[in-house]
């Protein structure tokens, strides 16, 4: 069982576990090396790229990408109990199951079956459910990223077709998109909040421009929308009721979607310092070391109880008031929190990279990447601002959380 899961498997799922864990075996021999949790990344490595993108299509092959989804989509059909396997077994190869490759889908996807028309599931949801399309969110904009609903990327209706012009800044990664999932103005008079829609975009739209951005975290984009023609029929959840899309969206994003999964680095970390030195000691049998690790441990386990409570309320669509952005902000603080605790356990070995390994276990990505975990898919103050508004402080309403999909 992964630290910090509430899940045992029940006896007649037991075959289904031995089934999952041997197709594991094999489909991971070749990536064994990989075998650290994949996020949604900003380090180019393209052979590890590749091998995630293979293993994620044969999982999305058998529908174990999205074991819950009805198999009309795309998906396995099974049961939130079968998915638990899965992700566990999975994450014995520190493997997240949402992030195992590079895209977007895990929170795109619940969109669009919530949000969409039948049509719009039955042209959309396969590819992503199938791990055969890469996409991204594409929300920030210049002056658009606390204040999400302060979208200026216009989007005007021309018969069949919206034509889109606007920039968005700060999205993606190393790897192209084959579509970006994106907030749009469409109603510029419109009020604030009743004027947004969302968009299914190719990628390979013209009047379309990615522009890679170079970050101390690795690599995000600039996107352009210079007369950008997009199909009507791409458009979900109806015109100008983007903001009720983007509550679904907002709430995966932010907390609401839980993991079953451990955290590996804090394996690689506790390896590291157990492992005998030449002299015959280990760092570990130093009594600050100890005391870093203990804290480590507690506070990582702690963040794995809130995740893995968000994981069972989502599947059971009873989402906790102000869970989400709770798992989220102590994710936040850990991450960054870590980041320093590596520095004082290795000293300049936290500064040099390790290309042979995954970016999670990567002591200098981890260090480098600490201050942009505040500031990723909104900020520790809008944590607070939203933490607030669930519990009703400073006003006489509560906002419920919305449920996904
Ligand atoms: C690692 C990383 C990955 C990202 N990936 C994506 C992506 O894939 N897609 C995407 O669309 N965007 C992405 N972003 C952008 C990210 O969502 C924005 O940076 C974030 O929402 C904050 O917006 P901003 O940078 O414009 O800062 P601002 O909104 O300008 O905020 C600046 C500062 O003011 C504070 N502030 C703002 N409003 C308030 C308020 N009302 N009350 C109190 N304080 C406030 C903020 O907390 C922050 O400290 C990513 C960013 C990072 C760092």
């Amino acid at each position: 069982m992964v630290q910090g899961s509430t899940h045992e498997t029940p006896e007649a799922l037991i075959p289904f576990e031995v089934e999952v864990r041997a197709w594991l075996a094999e489909a991971m021999q070749d990536g064994l090396r990989f075998a650290w949790s994949a996020v949604w990344t900003t380090r180019d490595n393209d052979e590890e790229y590749a091998f995630r993108q293979s293993l994620g299509r044969r999982l999305g092959e058998r529908g174990w990408l999205f074991p819950t989804y009805p198999v009309e989509y795309g998906g396995g059909g099974l049961t939130p109990e079968h998915q638990a396997i899965i992700e566990t077994e999975m994450s014995r190869y520190g493997l997240r199951h949402a992030m195992v490759f590079y895209t977007l889908a895990r929170i795109v996807a619940p969109c669009i079956l919530k949000h969409g028309t039948d049509e719009q599931r039955r042209a959309f949801l396969p590819g992503l459910v199938r791990g055969e399309v890469v996409v991204w969110q594409v929300l920030t904009e210049p002056q658009s990223g606390s204040d999400v609903a302060n979208v200026r990327t216009m989007a005007i209706r021309d018969g069949d077709e919206y034509v889109l012009d606007g920039q968005k800044i700060m999205v993606g990664s190393h790897h192209q998109p084959d579509y970006l999932w994106t907030l749009v103005n469409t109603d510029p008079a419109g009020k604030r909040h009743e004027n947004l829609s969302w968009m299914y975009v190719p990628a390979t739209s013209p009047g379309l421009t990615i522009r890679p951005m170079s970050m101390m975290m690795g690599i995000k984009n600039t996107v352009f929308f210079d007369g950008c023609r997009v199909p009507a029929a791409n458009l979900v959840g109806g015109e100008n009721s983007g903001w009720k899309v983007s509550s679904t969206h907002l709430e995966l994003e932010h907390g609401g979607a839980g993991s079953i999964a451990g955290d590996p680095v804090v394996d690689h970390v506790l390896g590291r310092c157990l492992e005998q030195q030449p002299d015959g000691t280990a760092l570990i049998d130093e009594e600050p070391v100890r005391a870093i690790l203990a804290d480590m441990l507690i506070e990582t386990h702690i963040n794995e109880l809130l995740a893995a409570r968000n994981y069972w309320l989502r599947l059971r669509r009873t989402p906790h008031p102000y869970g989400g952005v709770q798992y989220r902000y102590y994710e936040r603080l850990l991450r960054l929190r870590n980041a320093e605790r590596v520095q004082q356990l290795f000293g300049y070995e936290a500064l040099v990279p390790r290309f042979d390994l995954h970016e999670d276990a990567d002591l200098e990505h981890l260090v480098r990447a600490g201050p942009g975990q505040l500031h990723g898919g909104g900020t520790m103050d809008t944590d607070r601002l939203v933490m607030a508004r669930r519990m009703g402080i400073g006003r006489s309403t509560k906002e419920d959380a919305p449920t996904t999909a």
